[in-house]
């Protein structure tokens, strides 16, 4: 189960508080010690850490806390408050550009779920939108990548443009782009490759795609087992791609949080959908606020 650990330790690191008549700042620092633990050992990043810690801290101390009837439920309830904060607050939903299509571009390393996601997302837009999506296949390295796609389509009845792998990505794009527009579909999603790791030639083919299809959104793929690692790979796509968003995948897993945690204060950009599982409607949007409450228990 995502987020065991995590919840159990918060909870305990909480229950004291949970009955206090009174609070005094000692006690929030016991228990802030322990938040911070807990959140280090599910493997949120360290600023992330601290700068969370400081902020609860100053608030839980405040006459907000102290005047009130009963703190210790006030604390918790900043945490709360503040988990959600740290996950970008609102939900952030996807942006649909002025003039169909909408073109959306599926970036992430290998294995982190890129074209199951994309095929997810299709399926999304159909059933809770309404959209007609197109699905482009530009990621002509990895083997059976294409054929993939293609199998995917065809269990959801989604549409798959295909050039095979001898023709560019960016070629690829654009011509699915304009069949897309010929046939006045409302979405196109470009799946595009991956690597093992972040290299030069990826990001370059990758700015080259997005010089072209000119998307609305960039999608971050990324898998939430990797923790703050995670983290990490979505700065570095950010820096290169200015990416919109970001949806971590596997979170019916057991990570320890780490990811969902991070990402939106190490980047700037919010986690928009979260996967939880193979099965192509097995994708929701994010709610920071939800995924507060999942974590608190
Ligand atoms: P890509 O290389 O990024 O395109 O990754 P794929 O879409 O091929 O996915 C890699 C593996 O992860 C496949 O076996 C998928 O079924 C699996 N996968 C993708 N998303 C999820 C998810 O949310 N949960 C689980 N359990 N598996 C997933």
């Amino acid at each position: 189960m995502a987020f065991e650990g995590l919840t159990e330790r918060l909870q305990n690191a909480m229950t004291k508080m949970r009955r206090k008549g009174k609070v005094s700042e000692a006690d929030v620092k016991e228990m802030m010690r322990e938040v911070r633990l807990a959140l280090l050992e599910a493997d949120v990043n360290f600023k992330v850490v601290k700068d969370f810690v400081k902020t609860v801290s100053a608030r839980a101390v405040g006459s907000e806390v102290l005047d009130s009837l009963s703190p210790g439920q006030q604390v918790i309830k900043i945490v709360n408050e503040e988990l959600t904060e740290l996950m970008g607050g609102e939900q952030a939903t996807i942006q649909i550009a002025p003039k169909a299509p909408t073109v959306v571009m599926m970036v992430g390393l290998q294995g982190a779920g890129k074209t199951t996601t994309a095929g997810k997302l299709a399926s999304y837009l159909r059933k809770n939108q309404n959209k007609r999506p197109l699905l482009i296949a530009a990621d002509i390295y990895r083997p059976a990548a294409i054929q993939q796609l293609e199998t995917i389509g065809k269990q959801l009845d989604v549409p798959v443009f295909s050039m095979g792998d001898q023709v560019s990505p960016v070629e690829i794009a654009r011509q699915g782009i304009e069949k897309a527009k010929a046939e006045h579909l409302d979405f196109v999603l470009i799946d595009t490759a991956g690597r093992l790791q972040i290299d030069e030639t990826l990001m370059q083919e990758l700015s080259d795609i997005k010089e072209t299809a000119q998307p609305t959104e960039i999608f971050l793929v990324v898998d939430a087992m990797t923790g703050q690692e995670a983290a990490n790979v979505a700065s570095s796509f950010n820096e290169q791609l200015d990416i919109t968003g970001v949806i971590l995948t596997k979170l019916d897993g057991d990570t320890r949080g780490g990811a969902a945690l991070s990402i939106r204060a190490v980047t700037g950009k919010p986690i928009k959908f979260t996967g939880s599982g193979e099965k192509l409607d097995a994708l929701e949007p994010f709610y920071p606020d939800r995924m507060a409450n999942r974590i608190l228990g």
